[in-house]
């Protein structure tokens, strides 16, 4: 078979730890020998990032922003132990931090369904996907601790001096206040990417607050988006048959435990940090949720959802056996393959993407798992097998539908 060419590169982002060592091999085993990889590659290796004083990492992100699509591999957010351990000259930031930030993007978490692991929820037959709002609120607000009796009030000093007040709370007594805040751009960006996607991927759209108690700060929210969709995406949806739909989060709760799936689901920032464990568990595990940055520009970086394993690396180097599952990065590549030959014409890559994950799910529906997913199939039908081997089967049954 003649490999498929690519005009246009791909920007690839290496990583740490076992997901290095699972990536170099999904492109030994999956890619190289069916594609001529066209990619562009930046390596943020934690070494790599530390001799460049994490400059390789603003680079990626802005390779992305010219080539419009990425892939990328885990990286270690360095901690205390990790600054030791890699002997760094600083706490280097997270890069997904960074890359989100010369972004401006959003992040959407969307399950791998096979058939042998059920849902908690018997309803849900498709995935769902979370898309989170990752700017401000509680995560960049102000807090006081209040002592004793006072006035607490909220006061905004505009740049001409013009002072505008509103009272918070008489306190009598010990309590508590925040403040928080959250900025029109940020949400406008957050909204762009969550119509964008929905039209990208052909499904419909949900988003919820709690407008009806929180006036003003999550009424916006609404609002913004409704302008929005309202301006520039309606007609679009219309055309393709889906749906916006605005509610209640509490609304919203209950009817995604009712649904099929199939929908995405973009949340306020602390409603997404939960809700998304709360799906990622319901689905079944952590290494089968994909997460894919999406910028409101229309710019696309794929990932797993997962870090870099480090434990099962670990046992790598002590030349212990490992079945790291490779599914989550394994769909990272189709994601962005895909995406290339969508933007490209390219339909050889398309169907390429579209047949490496047939045949990764087709092999676990066969019975051949990493131990991750051996442990929760409902099948009595399992072979469990090491990281390369799962892998190594997976090109066998790829081959077959070539
Ligand atoms: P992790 O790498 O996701 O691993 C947590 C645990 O989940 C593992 O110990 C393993 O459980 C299981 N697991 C995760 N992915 C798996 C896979 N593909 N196959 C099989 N089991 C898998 O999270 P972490 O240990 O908290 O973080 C390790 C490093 O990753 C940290 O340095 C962190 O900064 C980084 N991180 C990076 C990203 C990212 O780049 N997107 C995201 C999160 C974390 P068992 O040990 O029970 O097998
Ligand atoms: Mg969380």
């Amino acid at each position: 078979m003649e490999k498929i060419k690519m005009s246009k590169p791909i920007v690839e982002i290496d990583g740490d730890e076992m997901t290095r060592i699972v990536w170099g091999i999904i492109k030994d085993e999956l890619l190289n020998p069916f594609i001529e990889l066209n990619t562009e590659y930046y390596d943020l290796g934690l070494e790599h990032r530390n001799e460049t004083d994490d400059n390789v990492t603003v680079e990626a992100a802005e390779a992305i922003k010219k080539h419009k699509v990425g892939v990328k591999c885990a990286t270690i957010t360095p901690n205390a132990a990790r600054v030791k351990e890699y002997n760094l000259k600083e706490m280097w930031k997270s890069p997904n931090g960074t890359i989100r930030a010369i972004l401006d993007g959003t992040v959407f978490r969307a399950p791998i369904i096979v058939d042998p692991i059920k849902p908690y929820v018997r309803t849900w037959k498709k995935p769902i996907t979370i898309a989170r709002h990752a700017y401000g609120d509680i995560y960049k607000d102000v807090e006081m601790k209040i002592a004793g009796k006072g006035k607490c009030e909220l006061v905004f000093t505009s740049e001409n001096g013009e002072v505008k007040r509103e009272l918070i709370h008489n306190f009598n007594g010990d309590g508590v206040v925040m403040g928080m805040h959250n900025l029109n751009k940020s949400i406008e960006s957050f909204a762009r990417s969550c119509f964008n996607y929905s039209l990208d991927v052909k499904q419909d759209l949900w988003f919820a607050s709690k407008d009806t108690i929180s006036k003003k700060y999550d009424h916006t929210f609404k609002d913004i988006f409704q302008e929005l969709f309202e301006n520039e995406y309606k007609e679009r949806f219309e055309k393709l048959g889906l749906k916006y739909v605005y509610t209640l989060i509490d609304t919203v709760v209950a009817n995604i435990i009712k649904c099929e799936g199939g929908i995405i689901w973009a949340c306020k920032n602390y409603d997404g940090d939960v809700m998304s464990d709360m799906i990622a568990t319901a689905f079944g595990s952590l290494p089968m949720m994909t997460s894919i940055l999406v910028s409101p520009e229309g710019n696309y970086e794929y990932e797993a959802a997962h870090g870099t394993v480090q434990d099962h690396y670990y046992k790598h180097l002590r030349g212990e056996e490992t079945s790291t599952n490779s599914i989550a990065t394994i769909f990272a590549w189709t994601g962005a393959l895909r995406k290339r030959g969508e933007l490209d014409g390219n339909n050889g890559l398309i169907s390429f993407a579209n047949r490496l994950e047939k045949a990764s799910i087709k092999t676990i529906e066969d019975g051949t798992m990493t131990e991750d997913l051996a442990a929760l199939a409902e099948t009595n039908n399992v072979r469990c097998v090491n990281t390369l081997d799962f892998i190594k089967e997976i090109r066998k049954n790829l081959e077959e539908i070539l």
